[in-house]
């Protein structure tokens, strides 16, 4: 990979850091405080791969708060996401449990139809990168959905926010199955009390979202194209959750996820940041998958 020069590193580097903080000491405190489109001038140092880990097609979207006429689909997108940065690599959700490929399609009790066509391994493998080369595991939220592998990486430092932490090992409710990730118990762990600037340039900041669970956050993601990004985890499903401004049935806590979309709303707006749905299929189908990237 390209490897800028200390100085040009820094100097992107400290741009980076600006717009990923939202230039929120600026007074007034109104619009973008850093044009997007200074963002974009620079060589950016990472790359995105999206892998494939898996479908769910619902069969209902009434726990999701819309009406069956208000959604266009009830498949929901699983996908995992790697980042690949100079001082490291990131791991951002941990999709559906590669055993499932073996049974691949079941209906779940609830009736939610999953597949695993492929499984996360094979997809690592084909970029020739184990999950000992995994350097940090970062999930949006414990659910099975996006912790399914999660103990494939309990060799990487597991980044997650306090209360996660103590849902996920505490009395766990919900969606929440712990053998999918029981060996992070032992893992090298950072606790998280907020936001985190991973590689602490800028470029790849995890971003408190509670409300969907106890410690849900999104990841924010600085490229080049198609340019400053939010993953979404669950803080929306489908589109139209935000369009219409609804909340699963399902969540934690309703209130929190009403001001976590308000946060990261504003946050995108000062950076000038698109969000991609992870669960939106639609959006998903259109997206390069690994082995091509973005960056
Ligand atoms: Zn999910």
């Amino acid at each position: 990979m390209l490897r800028p020069s200390r100085t040009s590193w820094l100097l992107l580097s400290t741009l980076m850091l600006l717009v990923a903080c939202g230039g929120g000491d600026a007074p007034g405190g109104d619009g973008p405080a850093v044009d997007p489109e200074q963002v974009v001038a620079g060589p950016a140092p990472i790359r995105l791969y999206i892998f494939d880990c898996g479908t769910l097609v619902i069969a209902d979207a009434g726990r999701f708060s819309l009406m069956s006429d208000e959604t266009s689909t009830l498949e929901l997108s699983v996908p995992c996401y790697l980042i690949e940065h100079p001082e490291g690599r990131l791991l951002w959700d941990a999709g559906l449990p590669d055993e499932w490929a073996a049974r691949s399609p079941f209906a779940q009790e609830n009736g939610t139809l999953t597949t695993v066509e492929r499984t996360l391994a094979a997809q690592l493998e084909e970029l020739r990168i184990t999950p000992a080369d995994i350097d940090y595991l970062a999930m949006s939220h414990m659910h099975y959905d996006h912790s399914g592998n999660a103990n494939m990486f309990a060799g990487s430092e597991w980044l997650v926010q306090r209360p996660e932490h103590e849902a996920a090992f505490g009395e766990a409710g919900g969606f929440f199955d712990r053998s999918l990730y029981g060996d992070l118990e032992t893992a090298e762990t950072r606790i998280l009390d907020g936001d985190h600037d991973v590689f602490g340039d800028g470029t790849v900041v995890i971003k408190s979202a509670p409300g969907h669970t106890p410690g849900h956050q999104v990841l924010f993601v600085n490229l080049v194209e198609p340019g400053p990004l939010v993953l979404s985890g669950d803080l929306y499903h489908f589109p139209e959750n935000r369009q219409l401004k609804r909340v699963p049935l399902f969540n934690f806590n309703e209130a929190q996820t009403l001001d976590s979309m308000d946060l990261i709303e504003d946050f995108m707006s000062e950076v000038g940041a698109r969000m991609w749905i992870q669960h939106d299929s639609a959006a998903y189908a259109l997206l390069r998958k690994s082995p091509e990237f973005y960056q």
